[in-house]
């Protein structure tokens, strides 16, 4: 394969001296995966509210060779895309914005496109051993609306048996005619999930999915843990402790369960919260860094001893994060003073094509077992606000801790 022994130490690791990215077949990642993914990134898109109208053009300036197909329409007669590229025979396919509010990965699909259709030896390894089947935006209309569901209210991730949606039926097709041998089910999750119980956010987490009750692990099972581990490992050198394993209870009418019992490995990411990092876009790096370090381990074809113990050693998801939380407030209650705790969680509100997050609260009580991204410890501050002076469930996050400090929208007003 391609060895290069050219390499110099950096701070990534080892690095190539040479122009082009090779990789090499000792075990220290030669990959410079920041500077690939600065190359490639599309400048044209940012944040959470991604739309058709965003990537159309985009995609139609990839268009170099008929890669771009109209596969169908959604429900609202939006066009749903499709880009292929590569002539290989592994054959992957990837669709995106499945859920119309989870764009992080769209964002990070179209990065890896612009790598595919680069200059870089790399890119062109890809091209000869993969063919890339991807869907950028399963459902453009709760794209456009910033809902997960389509525009019929629909969840298409519990729709992969029943069918009922035009836009479920699209991927099941492409599923049957395209014959993949990976399938990439790529999302979103909310700001709620750490790594276990370790107070760090689940930056990414990642699935092989289930394909009975019993979430028996069989070979296609493997074949995708085995590339979540490569891709743990990748990840870890950059945000230790920040990937998490997603739960695999079985459901059937999930897409990544539906196509993992049909056969095919299936791997689902959850691009999820970086500190300070509501608009993704240090997210969408990491994705981009495990889509490129995943297909290099398909490439290499690695075989590496313990990867369900290393796949198990994830550790799990964990709903147990909240946007904000206040400590140790002093409150009047019935009127007597006592101590509590609460915490705060951004609704993400479409109002004039803009993402707005509004910070309410969302819980009171103890929270000895939650973490916040922002955490304020009161020192037992009087809690106050312009209504009852007690926090109330579903509140705005405005008020004041003491005479001196105002939170507006969850922050302290400087
Ligand atoms: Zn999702």
């Amino acid at each position: 394969m391609f060895t290069k022994l050219n390499f110099e130490l950096n701070q990534y690791g080892y690095s190539c001296k040479c122009k082009d990215v090779y990789f090499c077949k000792c075990k220290k990642q030669s990959m410079n995966y920041e500077k690939i993914f600065s190359q490639n990134k599309e400048e044209k898109i940012k944040g959470r509210y991604i739309t058709l109208e965003d990537i159309e053009p985009l995609l139609k300036k990839l268009n170099t060779g008929n890669q771009l197909q109209i596969i169908g329409k959604s429900v609202l007669e939006n066009p749903i895309y499709s880009y292929q590229i590569g002539t290989g025979k592994t054959k992957i396919l990837l669709w995106s914005q499945m859920h119309g509010n989870e764009s992080t990965t769209t964002k990070a699909l179209i990065d890896f496109l612009n790598f595919l259709n680069s200059p870089s030896e790399l890119a062109h390894q890809f091209l000869e051993f993969f063919t890339f089947y991807s869907i950028p935006m399963l459902n453009p209309d709760g794209a456009k609306l910033y809902t997960r569901e389509n525009v019929n209210k629909v969840d298409l991730n519990r729709d992969s048996q029943n069918l009922t949606q035009p836009e479920s039926i699209i991927l099941r097709n492409i599923y049957e005619e395209f014959k993949p041998d990976y399938c990439y089910n790529l999302h979103d999750q909310r700001t709620i999930f750490g790594v276990a119980d370790t107070g760090k956010p689940a930056t990414v987490s990642f699935l092989s999915p289930s394909y009975n009750e019993e979430r028996a692990i069989n070979g296609n099972r493997t074949k995708a843990i085995n590339i979540i581990v490569r891709m743990n490992e990748v990840l870890q050198q950059y945000i230790p402790g920040q990937v998490g394993r997603f739960d695999d209870g079985f459901n059937i009418n999930c897409i990544g369960d539906t196509f993992q019992s049909m056969g095919t490995p299936t791997i689902l990411f959850e691009a999820g919260h970086f500190q300070g990092d509501y608009e993704r876009e240090e997210t969408r790096k990491f994705i981009f860094f495990a889509l490129l370090s995943g297909f290099i381990a398909i490439y290499e074809n690695v075989i590496v001893n313990n990867e369900i113990v290393d796949y198990m050693n994830i550790p799990q998801n964990n709903p147990n994060f909240f946007d904000f939380v206040y400590k140790n407030v002093k409150i009047n209650y019935d009127s007597s003073e006592l101590i509590t705790n609460f915490a705060a969680q951004y609704k993400e509100e479409l109002i004039n094509n803009k993402i707005f997050f509004n910070a309410f609260i969302v819980k009171i009580g103890d929270l000895v077992d939650n973490f916040g991204h922002i955490e304020y410890d009161a020192d037992g501050k009087i809690y106050s606000d312009s209504n009852q002076n007690i926090p109330n469930l579903n509140q705005k996050a405005d008020f004041y801790l003491g005479k001196k400090i105002e939170i507006v929208n969850g922050l302290i007003k400087l």
